[in-house]
């Protein structure tokens, strides 16, 4: 599949503010995909949902979901495990409904215990949430993400190693966080590449042809993600993770999660559209 560009929600400059009327701006705007915002948590039903997937399928624009931030994995109470998992699964079920593709989460904090025992905590979890997507005939990607946060669960190999073990899970690769939780790192074509080479070796190049991808500008400090920043005013060298994008030949849908999200998205999929010509033009 070819690269879709799109908004983590609602683009700004709709005036009466509405999923489908969401999708619709982004066609007339030439973008490709919208992530449907489930942050704070799952207010969607499902006649709302079916109404939805018509009006994607109508305006050609693919769905990704984001599930709500209150999920964790590791928490010492086994009561707020079960009510994360049920987040993330109504998140999946109502996403599904909408015909959306690919569902996203942050899975985890590690609090003080060994990275290892998270780990081994989260795919147990995990494996559960998938068993039961699969039992309901829920067909979306279970995805998560790399997060923004050293205190947080979720580098590139923790989630590659749970794709690994778990058909049906994939990684969510959200380039802001890694250079965010790394305080500046994760900024060179060389370190995109990297990552991208390092999915292709443990879950093979099919798994690039259909990634799901958050990127934009970000603040940050020793403690990681601060908040969400334009691109011009970033340091985030957005450029080089599109070149890395094309050369590697990844497809699938890239949200950009900005504060000014459809400007920003724009200029995402005008750069990208430049150094695909540039690229063909060397070869
Ligand atoms: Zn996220």
């Amino acid at each position: 599949m070819s690269l879709r560009i799109g908004t983590a929600g609602i683009p700004q400059s709709v005036k009466t503010r509405s999923t489908e009327n969401g999708i619709k701006r982004l066609a007339e705007l030439g973008l490709g995909c919208m992530e449907v915002e489930f942050v704070r948590s799952v207010q969607m039903k499902e006649p709302k949902a079916q109404k939805v997937k018509e009006v994607a399928e109508q305006e050609d624009i693919q769905l990704t979901v984001h599930a709500p931030y209150y999920v964790n994995l590791n928490s010492r109470e086994a009561e707020k495990v079960t009510a994360s998992k049920e987040r993330v699964l109504q998140a999946a079920r109502i996403g599904w409904a909408a015909g959306a593709h690919s569902v996203t989460f942050h899975a985890a904090f590690y609090h003080d215990d060994d990275h290892e025992d998270v780990w081994q905590r989260v795919l147990q979890e995990l494996r559960e949430m998938r068993t039961r997507m699969d039992d309901e005939g829920i067909g979306l990607d279970l995805r998560p993400e790399t997060t923004g946060s050293p205190t947080q669960f979720g580098t590139v190999p923790e989630i590659l190693r749970l794709a690994q073990e778990i058909p049906g899970v994939y990684p969510c690769v959200d380039f802001s966080h890694l250079h965010a939780r790394t305080n500046g790192q994760y900024n060179t074509y060389e370190e995109f590449a990297e990552v991208l080479d390092s999915i292709k070796t443990e879950l093979g190049s099919s798994a690039l042809q259909r990634m799901h991808m958050h990127l934009s500008g970000i603040d940050y400090g020793p403690k990681g993600e601060k908040k969400h920043l334009v691109l011009p005013d970033a340091d985030m060298n957005y450029e080089a993770v599109l070149q890395a994008l094309l050369d590697y030949d990844v497809g699938g849908w890239l949200i950009c999660e900005s504060p000014v999200l459809e400007d920003d998205a724009l200029i995402l999929q005008e750069t990208y559209q430049r150094l695909q010509q540039e690229t063909s033009r060397k070869s």
